[in-house]
């Protein structure tokens, strides 16, 4: 018996748990912020229906050693897919993000102020994954909009704006209708 899931998701190269991991020790070794330039695969990007494509990230960053912390700066670059709140058409977009956080040992700090915005060192590694995600995160957008004037899936009988009274029938020959477009003062001068 054959057996071929139809939901076999194909897995990118770049799979990357560990690609933002920069061993603390060579970062302490080396008195010259260590780069990462590279395309990672993060899962789980998403706020509501908005994704980042695929899960696919440019990182452009710098990790340096300064005292006890690291700092972390640079760019981060992503596409992110979603849906037109209104119309429910696809959308996407370019996320160009640039970072700057510092990461803390934790127990290094004296001051609990200083620490609370740092994000924790621990272990053998500074990991740049959450330094990345939240830049990512924070920055997608809630409920996208196609166009800032989207008038939804079909604005000839649901405009999204404007009250139903207002679509267009003009029945010719009613002059009882011109009348009441004039009191309305749909294309009149507004008396008032
Ligand atoms: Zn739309």
């Amino acid at each position: 018996m054959t057996h071929t899931g139809p939901d076999r998701t194909p897995r990118p190269t770049e799979s990357v748990t560990d690609s933002l991991l920069i061993p603390l020790a060579v970062l302490r070794r080396r008195a010259d912020p260590r780069r990462l330039d590279r395309t990672v695969v993060l899962e789980d990007l998403m706020v509501g229906g908005v994704s980042i494509l695929d899960g696919r990230v440019e990182i452009s960053l710098e990790a340096e050693a300064r005292g006890a912390d690291v700092v972390v700066s640079g760019s981060v670059v992503a596409r992110w897919t979603g849906e037109c709140r209104r119309c429910l058409e696809t959308l996407d977009g370019r996320l160009d993000l640039m970072v700057n956080e510092v990461m803390a040992a934790a127990g290094s700090r004296t001051s609990d102020d200083d620490a609370s915005d740092a994000y924790p060192l621990d272990g053998d590694d500074a990991d740049l994954e959450p330094v990345v995600r939240d830049a990512l995160l924070l920055a997608l957008p809630i409920s996208p909009l196609c166009d800032e004037l989207c008038a939804g899936p079909d604005p000839e009988r649901f405009p999204a704006t404007g009250g139903p009274e207002d679509v267009g029938v003009t029945p010719g020959g009613d002059p009882r209708w011109a009348v009441l477009d004039v009191l309305r003062g749909d294309d009149g001068p507004d008396a008032g």
